[in-house]
């Protein structure tokens, strides 16, 4: 080796410890090295009846994009009748253009991977046993598909109560509760619903319709003011949905006051066979 030669490679040498020494600084920074993405490798799919439902634990689910879990969101139905006070929107296919935009936006704030079904909001109600019946049971059959292809490590969804008591949610919620049901998973996958607690609502008869006891919703999840953004970003994407006039301000102080936790219900099987429904 002659001496410009070495000189060069001692020169080159320096350049790569200053390289190294700046990715392993920049690696550091975004948290890479510093163990602050716990959930690298896991999976958290949410499924709710209609775009903008996953508004109610948006802040959860940026939490774990953020912490570097892979978040699916499927959305059954295309949210057809989704006309309300705040705009002039008509139901129908035109509506039904501007939700799917919609939602990809705010699948996209979320960091999450949208799977969004074409199913009619309101699953046929109107059409009868014959009309829905068949619908619900394809729905049924079509998130097994999924579920079974994509193999998340939890699922979260509607419970009984349907956050509204709304049909489609009732139905999205107990749908995904059959597909569970209905399998012995290999991999083990978490069935989780979302909840209300009783303590959070004023009026008795909404306490019955949408309330639950504290002593079923013992997960417990928080989140925190980002993520918080986050969700009032992804929740802004809805606008045919939503007041135009609501300020991120007020979303915030809104969510804030329930000190940023979003309560879930584990579904958890009996750990052993009985032989007396009294024990
Ligand atoms: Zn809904």
């Amino acid at each position: 080796m002659n001496n410009k030669k070495g000189a060069f490679l001692i020169f080159i040498g320096h350049h790569s410890l200053i390289l190294i020494f700046l990715t392993t600084l920049l690696l550091f920074e975004t948290g890479e090295l510093q163990g602050q993405k716990p959930f690298e490798g896991k999976s958290v799919m949410a499924v709710f009846a209609h775009p903008d439902d996953e508004s109610t634990i948006a802040p959860i689910l940026a939490r774990y994009t953020r912490e570097g879990a892979k978040v699916y969101l499927v959305i059954v139905t295309d949210g057809r009748y989704g006309t309300n006070d705040f705009h002039d929107h008509i139901a129908g296919e035109t509506l039904v253009v501007t939700r799917k935009e919609e939602m990809k936006c705010a699948a996209n704030q979320l960091g999450a991977e949208l799977i969004h079904l074409d199913y009619h909001d309101q699953l046929k109600a109107d059409e009868g046993y014959d009309g829905h019946v068949p619908y619900a049971r394809a729905i049924i059959l079509e998130l097994k598909d999924i579920i079974q292809r994509i193999r998340p490590d939890v699922l979260i969804t509607w419970g009984p109560d349907g956050g509204s008591t709304h049909m489609d949610h009732r139905l999205v919620g107990a749908s995904v509760t059959q597909v569970y049901l209905s399998s012995e998973w290999q991999k083990p996958m978490y069935l989780f619903f979302y909840g209300t607690p009783t303590e959070s609502i004023d009026d008795a008869d909404t306490k019955t319709l949408r309330g639950q006891h504290k002593k079923y919703l013992r997960t417990k999840i928080s989140y925190s003011v980002a993520d918080l953004r986050t969700a009032f970003d992804s929740y802004k994407c809805h606008y045919s949905q939503i007041d135009p006039n609501l300020t991120k301000e007020e979303f915030m102080n809104r969510r804030n006051k329930n000190e940023r936790i979003i309560y879930l219900r584990k579904f958890e099987a009996p750990s052993k066979d009985a032989d007396s429904v009294f024990e």
